[in-house]
């Protein structure tokens, strides 16, 4: 017999972890699905993020935050290395595997289930016109073979659904939320997302090195051609002599591979530091999708290009979209009102559409040429001595709120 569930959250990152415990609160019975075998790991990520996005999940303190840098150390492309103080932003370096599965966790405590090391191959029900497909899945609930159940409400509407695993098990639910990042699948199938085009796609790698040259309570920024042309490369000093080290760049230009320029960029200048674990992946940098909702299915995170192009983070943003989504969920297994599926859209629009929109803008100015970038870095250098005298949060100016809580 199929599983069933109010609502299948497909993608346990930060997005789906925070759906599932938003949605598990208010009721809902939530099944988490990954194709991982251990939430959080392998970790694709610089894990550099701010200290207030956690306040919401009461997670501000706790072993998953492993440094909070007060410095930044800016490298321009003509070499003159000036810092910026940023204690009033509250940077903090994450350890993603730990946060995450204390998320799980506290998920699990509310009641939501998991299922992993499977993969979410097909959807059914929503999105489905008679006579109609909706990329790739067949009119009639019908998902590569695999019969889907289906459940009326909302005035007899057709709505229900739910998803196809690799092994054939079919798990039937109200609504689907996908927090899939960024190759989402259930974007595809939905038919709210395409392929990313290469020029909105930040493709990025890193090294977790291990040395004694990291200065703890400063994270190192370098931009430049040589270095990472159109993006930047990174270090970002963890517990202990751990660091991840990283080169971003764009998907398109003619240059190197990220992983290319980030061996040459670590044998340059960390040659004496230890390669512990490498990884490479992709942040989607383009404009901000339109709509993040179809009949029964939500997206939310990366999977909704959800990450500021400017620097190509995406763990707020996820973490945001995410709580809105579950919200959304929960009120929707209440009472099965649409309703709900269309607010969170115009929920996470209100919020951050119009930010992600000149975020995209700026990306495209500022990394456009290193003379571009050099002209953004000079007029950085003149105002960052005064962030820590601003009034206000000094991420308000860059985000409006950033509080869901
Ligand atoms: C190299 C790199 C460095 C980065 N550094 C930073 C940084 O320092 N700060 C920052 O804020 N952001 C950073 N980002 C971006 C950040 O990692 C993402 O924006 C963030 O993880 C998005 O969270 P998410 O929950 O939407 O998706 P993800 O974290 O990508 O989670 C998606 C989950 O879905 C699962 N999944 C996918 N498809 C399926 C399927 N079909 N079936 C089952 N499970 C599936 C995956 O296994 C995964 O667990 C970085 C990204 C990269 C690649």
């Amino acid at each position: 017999m199929a599983r069933e569930a109010d609502v299948v959250v497909v993608g346990a990152g930060p997005a789906g972890l925070n759906a599932a415990i938003r949605a598990s609160k208010a009721g809902a019975k939530v099944l988490v699905v990954d194709r991982k075998k251990t939430i959080g790991a392998p970790v694709h990520c610089g894990e550099g993020t701010f200290a207030r996005i956690l306040k919401p999940l009461d997670m501000e303190e706790g072993r998953w935050v492993v440094n909070r840098p007060e410095n930044m150390l800016l490298h321009p492309p003509n070499g003159k290395e000036f810092n910026i103080d940023i204690s009033s932003l509250n940077v903090i370096i994450l350890d993603r595997v730990l946060f995450e599965q204390e998320m799980a966790k506290r998920a699990e405590e509310l009641g939501t289930e998991f299922i992993l090391e499977k993969t979410v191959v097909g959807l059914g029900g929503g999105g489905v016109k008679a006579g109609g497909t909706t990329g790739g899945v067949k009119a009639g609930g019908e998902v590569e073979g695999v019969k889907v159940g289906g459940v009326a409400v909302d005035g007899g509407e057709r709505m229900g659904g739910g998803v196809a695993l690799d092994d054939g098990e079919k798990i039937t639910s109200h609504l689907v939320i996908g927090c899939d990042g960024i190759e989402s699948g259930i974007g595809r199938l939905s038919g709210l997302t395409k392929p990313l085009p290469l020029e909105d796609m930040g493709s990025a790698a890193q090294y977790r090195m291990e040395g004694d040259i990291w200065i703890e309570d400063t994270v190192d920024v370098f931009v430049g051609d040589k270095i990472a042309p159109g993006g930047y490369a990174w270090v970002f000093p963890k517990r202990g002599k751990l660091a991840n080290v990283g080169a971003g760049v764009m998907g398109v230009g003619g240059h190197p591979p990220a992983l290319t320029l980030l061996r040459r960029f670590v044998e340059e200048r960390y040659p004496d530091a230890r390669i512990v674990d490498t990884m490479a992946g992709c942040v989607p940098v383009g404009p901000p999708i339109d709509t993040a909702v179809k009949d029964n299915v939500m997206l939310a995170g990366d999977a909704a290009r959800h990450a500021y192009a400017i620097a190509g983070g995406g763990i707020h943003s996820a973490l945001w979209a995410g709580a809105m989504a579950g919200d959304a969920a929960g009120l929707f297994a209440q009472d099965k009102q649409r309703v709900h599926i269309r607010e969170y859209d115009e929920n996470w629009k209100a919020f951050m559409h119009k930010n992600l929109k000149k975020s995209y803008a700026r990306k495209a100015k500022m990394y456009s040429s290193e003379k571009a970038m050099s002209r953004f870095m000079s007029g950085l250098k003149f105002a960052a001595p005064l962030i820590k005298y601003l009034p206000i949060d000094p991420l308000r100016l860059w985000w409006g709120k950033h509080d869901v809580s």
